[in-house]
């Protein structure tokens, strides 16, 4: 249902960005992948993915956290048809002992890069006729937990920038949506395991279990797969009047 289409996934080289990748190019759509790297293996990745899913894909370098690279990975592209902003960082640590120089960092590229990349991208839409703007932001985008200032201000922030957007594309044929993942078991949360099992003098799964998914009434992770799934609903025709609001993948977090 996709195929001709162009979809840019920023921050693309691992976890929900790969995956939404994944399953855009399984529905025929052209890719871009992106991360701040210029390693053999992101480009190894492009190739991959285009052979096995039969579509082109393209590995641009980028760094999010520069307004001047954010634009320039839309202009590089030379077509966006779909945009999903989805690269982000965190850093936990509370507002007190907050890093200034973390914090910048996350509003830069949690934030103001979709703020960028939305900005190269709609003329591109507007002369294509057609376009979707997809902002992974995160169940911390609805709701917040301490030490996540930066995060959740970021998150909190882009599902703001989605309603704006929504609204000063709403008579065109352009939608703008939020997806609000609960934990998703990716290379971000992975990491974490091994200091809070030792933190909390737990074994793996009861972490995982009484930790992680503490807020995750399902007591399951959501799946990159079913995010991307997601996104290509939300780029789908039967999605067309969905615009400026938000979608959890969430397992029921914010029903909380
Ligand atoms: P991840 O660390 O696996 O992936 C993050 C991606 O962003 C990587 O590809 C990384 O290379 C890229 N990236 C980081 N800094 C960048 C920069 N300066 N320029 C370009 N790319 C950069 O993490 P993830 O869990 O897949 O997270 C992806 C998105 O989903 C983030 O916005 C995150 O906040 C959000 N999210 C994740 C979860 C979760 O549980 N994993 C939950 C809610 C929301």
């Amino acid at each position: 249902p996709l195929s001709g289409k162009t979809a840019i996934i920023t921050g693309s080289n691992s976890g929900i960005g790969l995956g939404v990748a994944h399953e855009l190019a399984k529905a025929g759509a052209n890719i871009v992948l992106n991360s701040f790297t210029d390693r053999d293996e992101d480009h190894q990745l492009a190739k991959d993915m285009a052979k096995e899913h039969g579509v082109e894909v393209r590995y641009i370098k980028a760094d999010m956290s520069k307004s001047d690279d954010c634009r320039a990975l839309i202009e590089t592209a030379g077509a966006c048809d779909i945009l999903v902003n989805n690269a982000g960082i965190q850093h936990v640590a509370p507002i007190d002992d907050f890093p200034v120089e973390k914090w910048n960092a996350i509003l830069a590229i949690n934030l103001s890069s979709a703020f960028h990349t939305t900005a190269a991208a709609l003329p591109m839409m507007r002369k294509a006729g057609w376009g979707r703007v997809i902002n992974i932001a995160s169940a911390h985008g609805l709701t917040a937990s301490p030490y996540k200032s930066a995060y959740v201000a970021a998150k909190h922030g882009i599902v703001g920038l989605t309603k704006v957007t929504a609204l000063e594309t709403a008579e065109e044929p352009i939608t703008c949506n939020a997806v609000c993942p609960g934990y998703v078991l990716t290379p971000l949360v992975e990491a974490q395991i091994p200091d809070t099992m030792k933190q909390y003098n737990m074994d793996r799964d009861t972490v995982i279990r009484e930790v992680l998914l503490d807020r995750q009434p399902s007591k399951q992770f959501a799946t990159v797969e079913e995010l991307g799934g997601t996104c290509v609903f939300l780029a789908s025709d039967y999605a067309k009047q969905i615009t400026g609001t938000t979608i959890s993948v969430d397992g029921g977090w914010t029903a909380l």
